[in-house]
């Protein structure tokens, strides 16, 4: 795998500012829309290109325009007509992005349905680019509170969009008041004769651009997709890594910042997560690589770039959790997986406005892509029963089990109980570390547990297979919190001396009781009725815990994550150490 050779951004003549924002953002190298529109760009040559969104565009239009704009002259320079609101913001915002290193920069974003007043401001006192929507354009140049006599560019974005939404009379208005010299880029996913004809009149000799997909067949991977809506592509992604059967996962991400973010986040959920990105040195990407081959790793969270010739035969899925900017590329990237004659399983992240590369991605490979239901929390709560049981089935079947079961007879002779509350009592302790049920969701058994199971941290908590070494140790031998105790004492609580503790999470962090207790529960191997009071403050909670916590449970909690914030547990500053009942 080599990354030296890869394309960069340097080897155009941007202005410095506009490069040192791309590095900011993080992108690696220019998508093809880019590589090729870029140049002529900067060359003041005008151009047509066939891209849809995610493809990159509006950076490969803004970086080389924003490069030509004269600072000192504040009148617009630069104008964007995009046929949405929505749009017309997202480009505003790129720019802005993309800009953040010009001195004194301004771009207005120029919209229906916004009031005037803002509007008429922003205008009066100047802006080098201003992106707006056809109608609203065309008002402020007929009151006369938008001049365009400066203009050295106009972008039209999404030309077939406009013409659909019955725009063009007002777009062919607006460019009729444009100077006769400016220069100028048309963008249409698609070339209708009208958007054809629009290219033919206003653009002089333009560069003509179209991405072009080979047809590429993956047949050895299933490929589906998540539209992504309301739940966070974090929850989905969570719910994916419980409810699929996986081995080592590649999770595709634009940007070498989302690689560390998103692998810290998969981190503090209890992933053996790393990240993958290009500015990683040679020697410590490889490393990386071999953890994931050896198994020391499930997930890499990675850009193309770095994962460009991965072979690793044990990854089993590619998520792509930011869709690619073209469709070679996402043909590269699923082919990571399926390899040595392994079938593999793709997953691509779909937003609504991102419905076009997912078409064309099927275009290209010449294979539909299935719509995919997440794994509700039923389903992953029945999983985790059914992997529950399959650990059951296999101890029994492989494990050694005599002195163990010598010891449970001994035990139930002692204590007179039945061997299935035994049994039961055992499964409690085990299943402690890793919730069965799902926040929330309903547990399908039958059985009627001795005690409730605990829903709340579940679903930030680690999977067995995934348990750090030596982490929830044992329960605390608080002297009140014996580690057998007759089950008709279990209700009410038992009284326990307390004492208080502070924990460096609070109500802005989004915390609530249930993380807490679910988190101390879980990693301390303490029953939740041994939690007592907990008072929740702005940037700290305080709690009662039992007496005497063992130093090593004391030094384990205080790395516990919880709402993306590590406990830091001490014992609080004010005497908390008295004697009450706890509560359940
Ligand atoms: P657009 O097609 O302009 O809507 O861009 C789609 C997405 O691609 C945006 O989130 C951009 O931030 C991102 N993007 C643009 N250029 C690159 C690039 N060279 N590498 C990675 N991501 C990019």
């Amino acid at each position: 795998m080599s990354v030296e050779e890869v394309d960069s951004f340097e080897r155009f003549a941007l202005a410095e500012p506009v490069l040192r924002a791309v590095r900011d953002v993080g992108y690696e190298q220019p998508s093809p829309i880019q590589a090729q529109a870029i140049p002529p760009l900067l060359e003041g040559r005008d151009l047509l290109g066939q891209a849809q969104t995610g493809t990159g565009k509006t950076a490969a239009f803004a970086l080389p325009l924003l490069s030509r704009l004269d600072l000192t002259r504040r009148v617009p320079q630069l104008l964007v007509l995009a046929p949405t609101r929505e749009l017309a913001i997202q480009v505003a915002e790129a720019t802005k992005t993309y800009a953040r290193h010009l001195p004194d920069f301004h771009v207005l974003p120029v919209y229906g349905g916004q009031g005037m007043g803002a509007q008429l401001r922003g205008l009066s006192r100047g802006a080098h680019v201003v992106v707006g929507t056809p109608g609203r354009i065309l008002d402020h140049l007929r009151r006369g509170t938008l001049v365009l006599g400066g203009l050295v560019a106009v972008v039209l974005d999404e030309a077939d969009e406009m013409l659909r939404m019955g725009f063009i009379e007002d777009v062919e208005a607006i460019l009729a008041a444009t100077p006769q010299g400016r220069q100028t880029a048309l963008f249409s996913a698609t070339m209708p004769r009208e958007v054809h004809r629009i290219a033919q009149s206003y653009l002089r000799d333009p560069v003509e651009i179209r991405i072009e997909s080979r047809t590429t067949t993956v047949e050895a991977i299933r490929q589906r997709y998540w539209q992504v809506r309301d739940l966070h592509k974090l929850d989905a992604l969570t719910r994916i890594l419980e409810g699929e059967d996986f081995d080592a996962m590649i999770v595709f991400v634009r940007t070498r910042t989302e690689t560390t973010g998103l692998a810290e986040k998969l981190e503090a959920r209890g992933y053996d997560a790393a990240p993958l990105s290009g500015d990683m040195q040679q020697a410590e990407r490889e490393r990386t690589v071999d953890r994931l081959r050896q198994g020391r790793l499930d997930i890499l969270v990675a850009t193309d770039v770095a994962a460009r010739g991965l072979d690793v035969p044990r990854i089993s899925h590619v998520v792509n959790y930011d869709i690619p900017t073209d469709t070679e590329a996402y043909v590269h990237r699923i082919g990571r997986t399926g390899r040595a004659g392994r079938k593999g399983e793709a997953i691509l992240f779909v937003s609504p406005r991102e419905k076009r590369m997912l078409y064309a991605i099927e275009r290209a490979t010449g294979q539909r892509i299935e719509p995919m239901q997440l794994p509700s929390r039923e389903d992953i709560a029945d999983r985790r029963i059914d992997r529950f049981k399959g650990l059951i089935t296999e101890t029994i079947e492989t494990a050694e089990l005599d002195f163990f079961e010598a010891l449970v007879a001994d035990y139930q002779r002692a204590h007179d109980v039945g061997l299935s509350e035994i049994a039961a009592a055992l499964a409690y302790l085990l299943q402690r570390e890793q919730p069965l049920v799902v926040d929330g969701a309903a547990a399908r058994v039958d059985a009627h547990p001795a005690e409730p199971v605990r829903a709340e941290a579940a679903e930030s908590a680690p999977r067995p297979r995934q348990r750090r070494e030596g982490a929830p140790p044992a329960q605390p031998r608080s002297e009140g919190a014996p580690a057998e105790r007759p089950r008709r004492e279990r209700r009410p609580g038992p009284e326990v001396p307390m004492e208080r503790y502070r924990i460096e999470v609070g109500r802005e962090h989004g915390v609530q009781p249930k993380n807490i207790v679910g988190a101390i529960a879980n990693e301390a191997g303490l029953e939740s009725r041994y939690i007592g009071r907990i008072e929740i403050n702005d940037d700290h909670t305080l709690l009662d815990l039992p007496e005497g916590m063992p130093k090593e449970v004391f030094k384990h909690l205080k790395t516990v994550w919880v709402c993306g914030r590590q406990l830091r547990i001490n014992r609080a500053a004010e005497p908390g150490g008295h004697r009450r009942r706890s509560e359940d």
